[in-house]
């Protein structure tokens, strides 16, 4: 806590211009050039790099993710050797298989965090991926699943309806128990929510009330009833992990992908950022987060898991991977985080430092204008746009793009414009009406 208390004045001071900002200029990194490099640490701790970064505005710059990546989702429950439910089980020689399969299609099983700062913006994830999920709160997924995904180093997420944990009033023998979910807290396991009694959340429907006793009643709740209910199941659940484990949970898997507007709307007040279904389908990056699909795997529906793997390996086999490029690399100008005292700034940046740029490639965009005709100097690199339009908002945001060696490469940057100095600008630039014609 000391640190980040430490550096955030000084980021505030770089960026004050565009309040925005300090969060990703704390998560940036080093850019690189590899997309899948970015998913290798994990969070966005700030680290010496940003203590690095600071003296000169210009290398702050922010991740550029690639928005053409997809991501499959997976979730599963038990793992046992003899099926007797096959809607819910499966044996693990068939779960390791397919933990197999992932890696020979070439697909990164990501954690779900990750693919929650891709579509943030914030952290960049590899063109195909998977992430996996544990339903219920089984103790074969702690006994079984978990030491295969160490073997396969795979990070995964477990999705707990509270009243299922060992000792609950819904909690067996076979249910995990609670100091097994600490243990998987403590190396990483990322664990979240999935309701408290696991029941149709919406309104109207008959649910089953236990007892503290154990005893058993089945009813319809309305009104008031059903909102202390709902209550309960969607946020008391998350409270709950939150206290019993000391974590942060901010996933919600909407048992049997039952919900409405209602129940997605006290998830949202409730501080959930994504809200999961068992509608599988690839992620991506303009999915909404309220409503993201998973493959739910089934013994007697390999086909499945097949299918899904299949959608993301042929969905985005035409699209080309994006290369980032730091801003700071291309001698912007304006600088990144740099803030002008004109609404018509002359933009411009260097690409030869890129590599061999296929001329007609180079594309720009400018926040509030679009794509800009700009120009591009093959014999020195430089793209350059003289605006002509002015800029109404105190920041721009530049989007540079080329083809460089048959691979797309890519560049953002923002600089501030001071706002008086723009309006000034209006003024000159738009006397008073005069009749034309
Ligand atoms: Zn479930």
């Amino acid at each position: 806590m000391m640190i980040r208390f430490a550096i955030l004045p000084l980021i505030l001071a770089l960026n004050f211009s565009m309040c925005k900002r300090h969060e990703s200029a704390a998560n940036s990194q080093p850019v690189s050039s590899s997309p899948t490099s970015a998913t290798t640490t994990a969070g966005g701790s700030p680290g010496p790099g940003v203590a690095g970064a600071a003296p000169s505005p210009s290398k702050i710059t922010k991740t550029v993710v690639d928005q053409t990546a997809q991501t499959i989702i997976f979730c599963y429950h038990r793992l046992v050797d003899k099926i007797r439910y096959p809607g819910t089980e499966i044996t693990p020689a068939a779960f390791e298989a397919e933990m197999k399969q992932l890696k020979d299609a070439g697909i990164t099983v990501i954690s779900m965090q990750d693919l929650l700062a891709w579509k943030r913006g914030d952290k960049n994830i590899p063109p195909r991926c998977a992430v996996i999920t544990f339903d219920d709160g089984w103790k074969s997924q702690y006994e079984v699943a978990w030491p295969m995904m160490k073997k396969f180093g795979y990070p995964f997420l477990m999705f707990i309806y509270t009243e299922g944990v060992r000792g609950g009033s819904l909690g067996g023998g076979e249910a995990i128990t609670w100091e097994q979910l600490a243990d998987m807290r403590d190396n990483g396991v990322d664990i979240q929510a999935h309701s408290a009694t696991h029941q149709d959340l919406r309104e109207g429907h008959n649910i089953m009330l236990a007892a503290p006793g154990g005893k058993r009643t089945r009813t319809k709740l309305t009104g008031p009833q059903y909102e202390q209910w709902v209550q309960n199941e969607v946020v008391g659940s998350k409270q709950l992990l939150e206290q019993r484990l000391g974590i942060k949970v901010n996933c919600f898997a909407v048992p049997f992908g039952s919900y409405n507007e209602h129940v997605k709307e006290i998830a949202r007040n409730a501080g959930y950022e994504a809200m999961f279904t068992v509608y599988g389908q690839p992620i991506t990056f303009t999915s909404p987060l309220d409503s993201l699909g998973r493959y739910a795997i089934e013994a007697n529906k390999p086909k499945v898991f097949a299918d899904a793997v299949k959608m993301i390996g042929t969905s985005s086999g035409g699209a080309a991977a994006v290369a980032e490029v730091g801003a700071a690399n291309l001698s912007t100008q304006p600088a990144d985080g740099e803030t002008v005292h004109t609404a018509l700034p002359l933009i411009k940046a260097n690409l030869s430092r890129v590599g061999a740029i296929e001329p007609g490639s180079v594309q720009m965009r400018v926040s509030g204008l679009g794509v800009v005709p700009v120009s591009y100097d093959p014999k020195t690199g430089t793209a350059s746009y003289q605006v002509t339009q002015k800029l109404r908002e105190t920041s721009c945001t530049v989007i540079l793009s080329a083809k460089s060696e048959g691979k797309k490469v890519e560049a953002h940057w923002t600089f501030g414009i001071d706002a008086t100095a723009a309006a000034a600008a209006k003024a000159k630039a738009s006397p008073s009406p005069t009749v034309k014609k």
